[in-house]
């Protein structure tokens, strides 16, 4: 392909940071073999679209984006290209949406990411392979360090994904059937890609998979415990975050590597889902009660300042209301930093669909917004507690009136933020010391102290 005059590629994509890591990988596979990036869709000759999947709402958003990118092609239709890849295609197995939308190009799906710009310069020499397919029912790609990768995140933040797919099969959950069974990736190809993405400027590694504490399950090639302490011996300034832990897997071991290292940040997302025992159990989650508690218990007395974000579902088959009471106490009994609840909804082929004492959607609803109420006033009581103290802060975005940046407590794009003013001399990637002035219940007003170095 000349590089004079490269095909330009429009990219989309949905979802999660886990997809987000595989759109990076497809942007770089498709820059390195020649093509061109824009922002711009009127620019573009090609359309990629990655989609999710993994429940109703999600598939819905992967409609509505492959509606407007048909649009995008009937401007025309002979030059213009449209792609769909990702988790949507690995859930049409009988390809029921495929037909839906005879205008797309192209379908791929997980194993062809690395194969996507043959793919496409294949259907652009030969249109009459127009509308075409390419999916293993079974994935198995797992990208690498040597793997190209164009990051899409803010310069100073990067998602590391240390593995793909996922054993552990909850009763609600299609990503297995979505992603196939886990593959760990290898400790020293996790650390060369950390060093690469230090060296290009990132300060915050946010380290994802669908069980981040599976990590070498499957491989025996080390453990998460094992990974923590290999890229805390890179020598650089930067931190580690921890996203997706799964409260079976969560060791001694692994929380005592979290302690110890210091560039890990002194946060974790553990989604428990529900506390009830036969919800657990229902759920297949592989966990009691007293086993989160116990978990909970050991992270708190060894990390006494850890901020835990964690996610429940309200409203799952067999749900009563003596369940639900008790998740309601769990959650206040806790005080969970950060907390995200989901209303059940049965997925398709998974056994939770066939579950026979459903609670109603609405009562679902109902329950999640019970949830979050009561999170809400914790939340504004936890904040309260936060003014007049010092935090370091990463910075994330400046404006003209302030600076939005994060604590040791949030996670990008999921948890709060803090707004700094004045802004002067702040610049997004800064950590800066700031005191806590206000709050509101999702948010932190502050201003700055003096900048420095440290993680919190
Ligand atoms: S841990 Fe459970 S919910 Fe998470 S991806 Fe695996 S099967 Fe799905």
């Amino acid at each position: 392909m000349p590089d004079t005059n490269p095909l330009m590629i429009f990219m989309v994509s949905l979802g999660c940071p886990k997809n987000l890591v595989d759109s990076e990988v497809m942007t770089g596979q498709l820059l390195v073999k020649g093509f061109g990036l824009t922002m711009d869709q009127n620019e573009a000759d090609i359309y990629v679209i990655n989609t999710c999947a993994f429940i109703e709402s999600a598939r819905q958003d992967a409609f509505e984006a492959i509606e407007e990118g048909v649009s995008w092609k009937e401007y025309d239709p002979e030059n213009r290209m449209l792609v769909v890849t990702g988790c949507l295609i690995q859930w049409d197995k009988d390809e029921r949406v495929k037909h839906e939308f005879p205008e797309v190009d192209l379908w791929t799906g997980l194993d062809f990411i690395p194969q996507l710009p043959e793919k496409i310069a294949e259907i652009k020499k030969s249109p009459k392979f127009s509308g075409i397919s390419f999916r293993n029912n079974e994935p198995c790609y797992l990208y690498n360090d040597e793997t190209p990768r164009f990051q899409w995140t803010l310069p100073h933040l990067a998602y590391l994904k240390i593995g793909e797919g996922c054993n552990n099969r909850c009763s609600y959950c299609s990503i297995p059937d979505i992603r196939g069974t886990l593959r760990s990736r290898e400790i020293p190809s996790l650390r060369k890609e950390a060093e690469n993405l230090i060296k290009g400027g990132v300060k915050e590694l946010i380290l994802i998979a669908q069980d981040i504490t599976a990590f070498g399950h499957d491989s025996g090639n080390g453990t998460l415990a094992d990974l923590l302490r290999e890229l805390q011996s890179i020598d650089a300034d930067f931190q580690i975050r921890l996203l997706y832990a799964h409260p079976a897997h969560l060791t001694d071991e692994i929380i005592e590597a979290m302690a110890q290292c210091s560039k890990v940040i002194h946060y974790l997302d553990l989604p428990l889902q529900h506390i009830a025992d036969p919800l657990l159990t229902a759920m297949r989650r592989h966990v009691t009660r007293s086993q989160i508690e116990e978990t909970l218990g050991k992270l708190k007395n060894r990390i006494p300042d850890i901020a835990i974000r964690t996610t429940f579902i309200t409203g799952f088959p067999g749900e009563t209301e003596a369940h639900f009471n008790e998740l309601k106490e769990f959650v206040k009994k806790w005080e969970f930093n950060r907390l995200g609840v989901f209303s059940y909804s049965p997925e398709a082929k998974t056994p939770a669909a066939q579950f026979e004492t459903a609670v109603s959607p609405e009562t679902a609803v109902a329950r999640a917004e019970e949830i979050m109420k009561i999170q809400g006033k914790i939340s504004l009581k936890q904040n309260q507690q936060l003014v007049g103290k010092e935090f370091s802060v990463i910075i994330d975005q400046v404006n003209k009136k302030h600076a939005v940046g994060r604590t040791y407590m949030d996670a990008p794009e999921i948890d709060n933020i803090v707004q700094i003013s004045p802004a002067r001399k702040i610049a997004p990637g800064d950590i800066v010391e700031v005191r806590i002035c206000g709050c509101s219940k999702y948010e932190l007003f502050a201003e700055p102290i003096k900048p420095k170095g440290s993680k919190k």
